[in-house]
């Protein structure tokens, strides 16, 4: 009998043959649709193997209905949609595809700055809809992203890379990270701070931080009030990091000047959600790694891992 691998989105045929060559592979149908609960409870039961998407919640309830799961294996460096501490304690080796997406989030990152500071989508969405009667003076005036000062909170592979392309803006680059990075501080002059301190002296706050126990719900309220009228807010992150309530309440109110959103609190988010109602938000549907080397890229590393497990080998980018 061959082991049996679960996927749980429809992946291109050239990630998926190499584990097909091997294993007994089953796929959920839908590239855009998450596998329903009661489908993934029941495939998972047999499987030796379960790759998953950030979508998907891979918590106790999932490993309590496996019965021979040896990998995770997540389309994703965030695994906050994973239960690691279950998988530990049922010896389920989980994996991740870190590095490989980095420069293309961080590309993402910059690109919806620039996007939410420039006003970027609202002009070109009045152009479209034919309002562009003339040039004038005052329309679509935005803030200067050369020069400004930017504060990075979590300075890991994506926040680095953010980090040197804004260096190439002449920004003054700030960061907050739990533990510092003295190399880049000494290479780069990347100046840390504690998270109040970033706060009040940056123009652009850049969330790229895990979502964890930690990081949820770390800028509400107190934090917005702390941060310029005049600044902009990027989340590219996780939605969790920041509360929405209070995010939408200082847009409104103009505490803070604009915010760029790839991620949310609940994806894929509401259309409807009052933050989409407000016209200084920008934003996207979590697309930091949508990039078509990237994601083959990601989904190459996922599938190695599989086969490592299963063949016995230690999987690179195990997180336990
Ligand atoms: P990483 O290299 O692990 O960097 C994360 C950084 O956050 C680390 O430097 C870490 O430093 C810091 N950090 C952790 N906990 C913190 C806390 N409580 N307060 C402040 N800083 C904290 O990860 P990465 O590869 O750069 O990815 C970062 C995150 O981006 C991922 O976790 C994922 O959620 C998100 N992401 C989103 C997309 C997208 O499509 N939107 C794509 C890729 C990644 P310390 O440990 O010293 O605190």
């Amino acid at each position: 009998m061959k082991p049996v691998v679960f996927i749980t989105r429809k992946l291109p045929d050239e990630v998926v043959v190499p584990l097909q060559e091997k294993f007994t592979v089953r796929m959920w149908k839908s590239e855009s649709e998450s596998v329903p609960r009661d489908v993934l409870l029941k495939e998972v039961a047999d499987a030796d193997a379960l790759w998953s998407v950030i979508a998907d919640q891979i918590d106790k309830e999932v490993f309590d209905a496996a019965k021979k799961l040896k990998v995770v294996s997540n389309l994703a460096v965030g695994f906050n949609n994973i239960d690691t501490e279950a998988a530990q304690s049922k010896g389920v080796i989980v994996t991740n595809t870190p590095g490989v997406l980095t420069n293309t989030t961080a590309d993402l990152t910059f690109a919806l700055l620039l996007a939410t500071a420039r006003k970027l989508i609202e002009a070109e969405s009045e152009l479209r809809k034919g309002n562009w009667k003339s040039w004038t003076p005052m329309d679509y005036t935005g803030m200067d992203v050369g020069g400004a000062t930017i504060g990075i909170i979590g300075m890991g592979r994506i926040g680095e890379a953010v980090a040197r392309r804004a260096m190439g803006f002449d920004m003054k680059v700030l960061y907050h990270n739990r533990s510092r990075k003295l190399e880049a501080e000494k290479a780069y002059g990347f100046e840390y701070k504690e998270l109040d301190d970033l706060l009040i002296q940056s123009d652009f706050v850049v969330i790229l931080a895990p979502f964890t126990p930690e990081t949820k719900g770390l800028i509400g309220q107190r934090e917005l009030e702390l941060m310029k009228e005049t600044s902009v807010l990027i989340n590219v992150a996780r939605g969790g990091i920041v509360d929405e309530e209070a995010l939408y309440f200082a847009l409104k109110n103009n505490q803070i000047w604009a915010a760029g959103l790839d991620v949310f609190e609940v994806e894929p988010v509401d259309p409807n959600h009052p933050l989409l109602t407000l016209p200084n938000v920008t934003v996207l549907p979590h697309i930091g790694s949508a990039s078509i080397d990237t994601r083959i890229g990601m989904m190459n590393l996922n599938a190695y891992a599989i086969i490592d497990v299963l063949e016995g080998r230690e999987p690179e980018n195990r997180l336990v």
